[in-house]
């Protein structure tokens, strides 16, 4: 392809939205309603903070966005494609493409912090060189080369959290989500946590981060989606926590 013609179709590519929420209701067997007529569009490489008190429906968004529940109204698209029509074979490639970070790590006590990371590429069938290579440059975008034969119980929640985003980042997902990462770690991580996440999205993946962390989206500058009792209230470009803008 001629340089120019690269970059019409960067362009075109820079302007699709990746992932679009159109009029989500969420409501659970219980008649929760967790998400109510919620639309915003992301685009591809974008960094967006998603914020609101405890309970106002940032994890359902996530769960929605990974299709670990399903809209009761309205649709999520992931590239274009209703997240809600994908067929059950196709799940576990829309979730190697949106890498998730939970609240609780999710990691396999019995593995060390290398093995941890290697499993989901194993399973995709890398090799034992490339697995090597992966591993160590993912636990290197971490700071946690040196504890690659620990095991979770020798780690503090911040090491833990960091392995949970190694794990995630090998996967070489288009997008990183994580959810309240400052839920479980010292405050005193905070800062280098997202620098991580500042590192991530610059090698061009679009990262969504669910959180509490006041200060930290203030002194970032970067979107901020509001959502209170499953209300989107408020989404501003360099936006602040409290649904203000810079
Ligand atoms: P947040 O992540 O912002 O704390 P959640 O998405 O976890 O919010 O929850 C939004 C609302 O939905 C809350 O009222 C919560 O209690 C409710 N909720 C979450 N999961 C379920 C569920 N599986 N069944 C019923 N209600 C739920």
């Amino acid at each position: 392809m001629s340089t120019r013609r690269r970059r019409i179709r960067l362009v075109v590519l820079a302007q699709f939205s990746l992932i679009k929420f159109e009029a989500v209701t969420k409501k659970y067997p219980d008649g929760t309603e967790a998400l109510k007529d919620v639309s915003f569009e992301l685009k591809s490489g974008e960094f967006a903070f998603v914020v609101g008190p405890s309970g106002a429906g940032k994890s359902t968004l996530i769960k929605l966005l990974i299709r670990e529940e399903l809209p009761s109204e309205g649709e999520v698209f992931y590239e274009d494609i209703p997240v809600s029509q994908l067929k059950e074979k196709y799940v576990p490639l829309l979730r190697q493409e949106i890498g998730v970070v939970f609240q609780d790590f999710k990691l396999l006590a019995s593995k060390t912090v290398f093995e941890n990371v290697a499993y989901g590429l194993e399973v995709l069938g890398f090799s034992e060189s490339e697995t090597q290579e992966v591993v160590a440059e993912v636990l290197g975008l971490v700071s946690l080369e040196d504890q690659a034969n620990y095991f979770p119980q020798q780690l503090s929640g911040g090491e833990k959290q960091r392995v949970a985003i190694a794990r995630a980042m090998a996967l070489r997902p288009k997008v990183f989500v994580a959810d309240e990462p400052t839920g479980n770690i010292d405050p005193k991580l905070t800062d280098s946590l997202f620098e991580i996440f500042d590192k991530i999205s610059s090698s061009g993946v679009t990262v969504i981060v669910a959180t509490h962390a006041k200060d930290e989206v203030d002194k970032m500058k970067k979107r901020v989606i509001r959502i209170e009792e499953g209300l989107l209230v408020s989404d501003k470009k360099k936006g602040k926590y409290n649904g203000d803008s810079d």
